[in-house]
């Protein structure tokens, strides 16, 4: 409780940003403070709960940095999966829907095998697209999703209804 806390305090919201009306949580006080940030780790590998894992799958890019350091807590590898073009090998890319258009990501084909156990993390689920299409870019690659991790969840958006093929943990919820 007390380190759930302590982590919901190093978040803050800045008003306008990146447009008007918009109020984005911004996470970098977090990442700044060293024991709120371990906390953080700490409190997603307990959500874990210790069930067996090969890899931790990283949305660029805040995605990257919480899933890099919990992959490493552990012992798991890390996959980043990527805005259109930045991955240099062969991908697999998924199309979502954006308010006003289409975004797109990708994931290297290679990066793991069939019935790898995989678990999707980022910084926050607003509307579940973004989650919704990683988690499509894991079955191509025929892994096995054991769940998707959020440090924040904004619950009004209710993104979480569109992640119904694996359990959905979200540290902190507005
Ligand atoms: P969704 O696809 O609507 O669920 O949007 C989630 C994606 O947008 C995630 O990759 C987030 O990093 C990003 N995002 C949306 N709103 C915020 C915010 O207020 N703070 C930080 N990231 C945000």
């Amino acid at each position: 409780q007390g380190a759930i806390e302590q982590v919901g305090r190093l978040i803050r919201d800045i008003p306008d940003f990146p447009k008007p009306g918009i109020v984005f949580k911004d996470i970098t006080p977090l990442l700044g403070d060293a024991r709120g940030f371990r906390a953080s780790i700490d409190l997603f590998a307990e959500r874990l709960g210790g069930e067996p894992l090969d890899y931790v799958v990283g949305i660029e890019s805040r995605g990257f940095i919480f899933g890099a350091a919990l992959a490493d807590r552990i012992g798991a590898g890390f996959i980043p999966v990527r805005k259109p073009g930045k991955l240099p090998a062969e991908v697999h890319r998924c199309e979502y829907q954006l308010e006003y258009g289409t975004d797109a990501l990708e994931v290297h084909r290679d990066a793991f095998g069939a019935g790898a156990r995989a678990v999707i993390i980022d910084d926050l689920l607003a509307t579940g697209g973004t989650a919704h299409a990683t988690g499509q870019l894991i079955r191509r690659l025929g892994g096995e999703l054991v769940g998707y991790l959020f440090l924040i969840e904004l619950t009004f958006l209710n993104g979480r209804r569109r992640l119904d093929n694996a359990p959905v943990t979200s540290l902190i919820r507005y």
